[in-house]
C-alpha cells in the first residue's frame, strides 16, 4: 500500500553549498560557536548560509530540556562560555549581517535561566554591528516577568517566542513548557513595543480548527508576526509526522493569518522561525 508519510517532493532539502556557504562554516567553526541550522537540521541551509543568513544558538549546544520534536541534545550541559558574547557579535561583524537572528538552548540550570548571558551577547552585537537588527528568539524563563524584562531591556529589534504547536498538543510535544505561559511572554514583549513573532509547525496531528485558534490567541496578545511550517522528524527518537500539509493549504493559512490581523505570516513547508527574519522587523 502507498506510504502517506513519505517525503514528498516538495520537501526535498538543499544541502549547503558554494563559496558563502563555506565561509558561514568556517567562522561559527572558528568561534566555536553553534547555529540551529546545523543544530536542528533545517531543510533551508543551502539557500540561507549562500545568502550568509545563519541563527545563532548561544548557551551551549546541549539543552536541559528535550521536547520531542527538537533535535537539541538533551543533558547536563557545560558552564556558560564568557566569550560567546563577543564571539557572536565578531561573527556577525564578519558575515556582514545586516539582520541576526539569534537563539538559545533552555538553561534551567542556571539561577538566571541564562537572562544575562542572553544580555550579554545583545549588547555586543550591537555594540560591535550599530548598524545590524537582531531577533532573538528566548526560551520562557519559566514565566519569570523579571527574565524576559532583562531581555526586553536591551532593545532587540524583535522577540519571538515559539508557541510550537496548537494548545491542545502543547503538553504533549513541548517539554516543561506551557501554552499559556508562553502567551504570557508573549504578551510583555508585545507590551513593551518590541516586535513580537510566534510560530508553529504543522503535521503533528492539529486540525484547522486549532490551527485557526492559536492564530486568535496570538493576535489576542499582540503577536504581530507569525511563521508556519511543516514539522520534519529530525531522527527515530522524535516524534512521527502524522501528515505532510501541501504548500497550496500553507498560503491558505498565510492569507487567513494576513486577513485576521498578522503584519507578516511567513506560512509554508519550509518555513521555519528564523526562515525570512529579515522582513519581520517593522
Ligand atoms: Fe538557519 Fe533559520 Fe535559515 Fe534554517 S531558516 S538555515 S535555521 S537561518
Ligand atoms: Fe529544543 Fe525544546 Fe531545548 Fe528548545 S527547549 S532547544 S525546542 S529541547
Amino acid at each position: 500500500c502507498c506510504n502517506s508519510r513519505r517525503k514528498p517532493e516538495w520537501l526535498k532539502i538543499k544541502l549547503p553549498k558554494g563559496q558563502s556557504s563555506t565561509e558561514v562554516l568556517n567562522i561559527v567553526r572558528k568561534h566555536n560557536l553553534h547555529t540551529i541550522c546545523t543544530s536542528g537540521m533545517c531543510p533551508n541551509q543551502g539557500e540561507c548560509w549562500g545568502n550568509r543568513t545563519a541563527t545563532f544558538m548561544i548557551g551551549g549546544d546541549v539543552c536541559t530540556r528535550s521536547c520531542k520534536f527538537c533535535n537539541v541534545k538533551t543533558g547536563r550541559p557545560a558552564p556558560l562560555d564568557p566569550a560567546e558574547p563577543e564571539n557572536i557579535a565578531n561573527s556577525v561583524k564578519l558575515l556582514g549581517l545586516k539582520h541576526a537572528v539569534i537563539t538559545s538552548v533552555d538553561r534551567d540550570d542556571l539561577a538566571d535561566l541564562g537572562a544575562a548571558h542572553w544580555v550579554k551577547v545583545i549588547e555586543a552585537v550591537k555594540r560591535e554591528n550599530p548598524e545590524t537588527t537582531m531577533e532573538v528568539l528566548i526560551p520562557d524563563f519559566q514565566g519569570r516577568q523579571e527574565l524576559v524584562q532583562q531581555v526586553i531591556n536591551a532593545r532587540p529589534e524583535v522577540i519571538s517566542h515559539n508557541l510550537e504547536t496548537v494548545r491542545e498538543l502543547s503538553d504533549g510535544v513541548r517539554s516543561r513548557a506551557k501554552y499559556d505561559i508562553s502567551l504570557q511572554v508573549i504578551r510583555q514583549v508585545s507590551e513593551s513595543g518590541i516586535v513580537s513573532k510566534s510560530g508553529i509547525m504543522l503535521g503533528l496531528g492539529e486540525t484547522r480548527e486549532q490551527i485557526l485558534q492559536t492564530m486568535d490567541d496570538l493576535l489576542a496578545v499582540g503577536c504581530k508576526v507569525m511563521t508556519i511550517g511543516q514539522y520534519l522528524q529530525p531522527s527515530e527518537a522524535n516524534l512521527e509526522v502524522k501528515e505532510y500539509v501541501t504548500p497550496e493549504t500553507f498560503k491558505e493559512y498565510e492569507r487567513i493569518g494576513l486577513e485576521k490581523g498578522f503584519r507578516y505570516v511567513e506560512s509554508g513547508p519550509l518555513v521555519r522561525s528564523s526562515y525570512h527574519a529579515e522582513k519581520h522587523v517593522r
